[in-house]
């Protein structure tokens, strides 16, 4: 046998070619550390994993597929809210425009059920919108004080009765671009007054209920109410606007409220992916919160 050649032996590693590398070529020590770490437990069938492991499925092909503003996912989701609340309108009591608009500016940020309690007194005080303007507001805070930041909100009214006196004759507008001139009006009141008393759609009303569960139902990923608004006008047919207002502050009422939604024995469950369910049967979306 011609001299340094030496016969294939097998090796008790199971690897040959290292063991030959080792004796006729590479320096002994790190062909040994190289063996050695070879034979490490699970090196080998780490690299094989690696190479074996199906490639990732593609995730962007998954979100792509699904699009929470689908027009049949929001038909759906408006056929559930008629079932679900087929006759609801405003829970705030009221006789007219200008008794709405002063309940719909005493509701921020109090319950329907705290200004229900205020205003028939408050309406029987005073019974008119002239007989508003003629106060000051000081003199209207008592009145309201219950409902919170009464400061504000008698300011509010009073200011808001003074204009309706003077510049339109009395009556409480039924066009959003005049009402937005009051004092203490933003779109939310503005769609109120508009929506239940004239049954006008100019807009989608967004309060703290509609504001939650829009981004729950993946229907908005804004935060702010104006923003809110006009992702909600482009996916809701106009003539459900009015409805769709009234049925997911119920919603937000009675089940889907702020903390611990009532996900168990929610009608739209199957087909919501809130990040903050309490239970669910789908898989639930990370920012549909
Ligand atoms: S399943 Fe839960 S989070 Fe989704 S709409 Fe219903 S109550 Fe709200």
């Amino acid at each position: 046998m011609p001299r340094g050649v030496i016969p294939r032996q097998p090796a008790r590693t199971g690897r040959q070619d290292k063991v030959r590398a080792a004796r006729v070529g590479a320096p002994a020590k790190s062909a040994a550390r190289q063996a050695a770490r070879d034979v490490r437990p699970g090196t080998q069938a780490r690299k094989e994993s690696k190479k074996s492991a199906p490639s990732p499925k593609p995730v962007a092909a998954k979100t792509k597929s699904y699009n929470p503003v689908a027009p049949e996912r929001v038909a759906e989701i408006l056929k559930r809210l008629n079932d679900l609340y087929p006759d609801v309108t405003c829970a705030l009591t009221h006789a007219s425009a200008w008794e709405l608009l002063v309940a719909t500016i005493l509701s921020a940020q109090s319950t329907d059920v705290n200004v229900n309690r205020v205003t028939p007194e408050l309406f029987r005080k005073y019974p008119t919108v002239e007989a508003f303007a003629a106060l000051t507001p000081e003199e209207l805070e008592p009145d309201v004080r219950s409902t919170g930041f009464f400061r504000n909100k008698s300011k509010s009214v009073v200011g808001a009765a003074k204009k309706i006196v003077a510049e339109f004759g009395g009556q409480v507008p039924d066009d959003i671009e005049k009402l937005l001139m009051l004092p203490g009006v933003a779109r939310k009141t503005a769609n109120v007054v508009l929506g239940t008393w004239f049954k006008k759609a100019e807009g989608v009303v967004v309060d703290t209920h509609v504001h939650r569960i829009s981004r729950r139902l993946e229907l908005t990923k804004e935060n702010d109410p104006q923003k809110i608004e006009q992702d909600l006008m482009k996916i809701i047919p106009r003539e459900r606007w009015i409805l769709f207002s009234h049925q997911i502050i119920w919603h937000g009422r009675k089940l889907c409220i702020a903390r611990k939604p009532k996900c168990a024995e929610c009608a739209l469950e199957n087909i919501c992916h809130a990040a903050d369910k309490t239970w669910s049967t789908v898989e639930m979306h990370k920012g549909a919160e």
